[in-house]
């Protein structure tokens, strides 16, 4: 009887579990959830929801996956590893993860095949819709009033709040008739182009449908805007998003300026040296100069391996921590001190950075926190030296007819000339979260908050806004990395939708909100300015630990103490939560 009674447990219980699956996936059928953007996070967010039983719809604009990796430089490559950017249970094809330089930075093509590979394999590609751009979200059945007094998210905690109210989508198709789409339910947003080591300006260049980033321009001195020049000038942006040979042929021959010294502006140099040699130099024209490391020197140094350690995140302050953390983070940050100052001797002494006048105003650990770092373009040193690129330091930068005009501080002004000017200075994230709103006070909310639109966006868990209902961002923080901290929110979210995780009140959430805007302001002091907005690069293991909490999973992923410990945290790690 016994041994029936266990036999009859074992069958009946996995049926009851099969079918209580089976029942919240056919209840999650009839869902609507649209996802807005085909970019690595708008494809983990697909993924996951669809991997919950939703039949989600992805909007996107252009023609294919892959968001900024479809609209890069032809030299354009991962300046992560690429164990580190890939997504928790889908590999690269080997060649690609080994352990040669060119193995672990793969160029953009390939991280573009990657990435269609992945929507390929998880069905993804079938829910999105190409060609198609959302122009607006608005909230209707709900008034701002009502929402407002709301207590709980969407009023009454649960992802798809009682029924009251929906999301209406207005989406432009690919033959440019406007069209009004109604999501009953969720609109996950997952548009936020960011850049690594980027410069912060301020804007006025549109975006095109193929680029939703908008673009930041740097304030010219009056009379002294792109105007007053007779050349051609762009933006990084639309730059990259040219086909590869009209890029190369727009620069051949000509005397061609950058301004800027971020990742993108380090390569469009290598690019127009490439194509013009020293016969027509490239000018690189920059306010201050990043942590840039030659790809040889970063395959000896494992930093990413180090700063994804449990152990090295001691060293760090870290969101919400009791006072005995915080007080270990203190004493030890002398030996983070130490780490730095001996990484940013050997990059020194492996770098010529010193003798072209390109070592950064901020301490690597400043640069580390901020997350301003970068891989130079292979050999850029070489072309300087050979006179294909020329580096030249300014306070200010304006135009004139001829080209440049640069404001080299006690020196007087210098004329750079140019026919062409590329300004790669970066792009205004915020914007395309904020735009996405038909409401201006969701869209106020959305990227300003209670720190003053500070160091970090106001979402809870980086992911959704305590006060804007039935919408999650998947995204917008940035990593070291920052595919697997994708998938991690998009996991997150679809266990949200799946009810597996319940939100706190919303007066609570606002709490834990607060606390990242906390850390974020110590982090800008920190780094004097140079974070990377909502960037967790230093806390990450921490911030998937509260993820993980969240959907139930134990945050200890490793197999022991000391592997827990010492051991570096990557995608892997978290390839067994569904
Ligand atoms: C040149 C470059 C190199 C980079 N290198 C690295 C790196 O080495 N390591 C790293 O970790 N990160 C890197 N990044 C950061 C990179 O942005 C992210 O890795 C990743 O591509 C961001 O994914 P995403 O899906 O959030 O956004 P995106 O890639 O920008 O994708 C957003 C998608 O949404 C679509 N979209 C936007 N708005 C709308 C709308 N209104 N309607 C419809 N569709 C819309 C866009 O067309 C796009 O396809 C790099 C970024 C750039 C620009």
């Amino acid at each position: 009887m016994m041994a029936d009674g266990a036999s009859i447990s074992r069958n009946v219980i996995p049926e009851t579990l099969d079918t209580r699956v089976a029942s919240k996936k056919m209840d999650a059928r009839k869902k609507r959830v649209a996802i807005v953007g085909a970019g690595p996070s708008g494809l983990a967010a697909c993924k996951h929801a669809l991997a919950k039983g939703f039949r989600p719809v992805v909007f996107e604009s252009a023609a294919g996956v892959g968001g900024v990796w479809r609209r890069t430089l032809a030299s354009t490559r991962l300046q992560t590893p690429a164990s580190a950017y890939r997504f928790s249970d889908f590999p690269w094809p080997a060649p690609a993860d080994a352990a040669s330089a060119e193995g672990l930075f793969p160029r953009h093509d390939q991280v573009l095949e990657y990435l269609d590979a992945y929507a390929r394999r998880f069905g993804v590609l079938e829910r999105v819709r190409f060609g198609c751009k959302v122009l607006g979200a608005s909230y209707v059945g709900a008034t701002e009033r009502e929402v407002a007094a709301w207590e709980r998210w969407s009023g009454n905690g649960e992802a798809f709040g009682d029924g009251t109210g929906e999301w209406h989508l207005t989406v432009r198709h690919g033959d440019g008739g406007g069209e009004s789409e109604s999501t009953q339910g969720n609109l996950l947003s997952s548009t936020c182009a960011h850049g690594l080591a980027q410069e912060s300006c301020s804007s006025e260049f549109g975006a095109s449908d193929e680029n939703q980033a908008v673009p930041k321009l740097p304030t010219f001195p009056h009379g002294r805007g792109p105007d007053a020049f007779r050349g051609r000038v762009l933006h990084s942006m639309e730059y990259s998003s040219m086909a590869h040979e009209d890029a190369a042929e727009l620069v051949r021959g000509k005397r061609v300026a950058v301004v800027g010294a971020g990742k993108s502006a380090m390569d469009t140099v290598a690019q127009c040296a490439e194509a013009n040699g020293c016969r027509y130099p490239c000018t690189m024209v920059y306010r201050s100069a990043h942590w840039m490391v030659d790809p040889k020197v970063a395959r000896h140094v494992k930093f990413f391996t180090f700063t994804s350690c449990r152990w090295t995140e001691l060293m760090v302050q870290k969101p919400g921590e009791g006072f005995l953390l915080s007080l270990l983070a203190t004493m030890l940050s002398p030996l983070r001190w130490v780490a730095s100052k001996v990484t940013e001797a050997y990059y020194k002494r492996s770098i010529p950075m010193r003798e072209h006048g390109m070592v950064p105003d901020c301490g690597f650990e400043q640069a580390s926190l901020g997350w301003r770092l970068g891989i130079l373009p292979e050999g850029f040193y070489d072309r300087v030296d050979e006179g294909g690129v020329e580096l030249r330091r300014c306070g200010s930068v304006g135009f004139c007819a001829d080209g440049l005009v640069l404001d080299a501080g006690g020196e007087g002004e210098r004329v750079v000339g140019a026919d062409v000017v590329i300004l790669c200075t970066g792009f205004d994230i915020d914007r395309p979260l904020r735009d996405v709103f038909a409401s201006p006070w969701f869209s106020e909310m959305v990227a300003s908050g209670d720190d003053g639109g500070g160091a970090v966006l106001p979402l809870y868990r980086h992911c959704v806004h305590p006060r804007i209902p039935q919408m999650a961002v998947v995204g917008y923080a940035e990593s070291g990395s920052s595919i697997y901290p994708y998938e991690m929110m998009a996991n997150w979210v679809a266990h949200l939708l799946d009810g597996a995780v319940r939100l706190p009140g919303v007066r609570d959430m606002e709490r834990g909100v607060a606390e990242w805007a906390r850390w974020g302001r110590w982090a800008q002091r920190s780094c004097g300015g140079f974070f990377l907005k909502s960037c967790v690069a230093s806390v990450t293991t921490w911030y998937h630990d509260q993820l993980c909490r969240d959907m139930g999973y134990s945050p200890r992923r490793k197999d022991g103490l000391l592997a827990e410990w010492l051991q570096p945290y990557g995608p892997t790690d978290y390839a067994g939560i569904q």
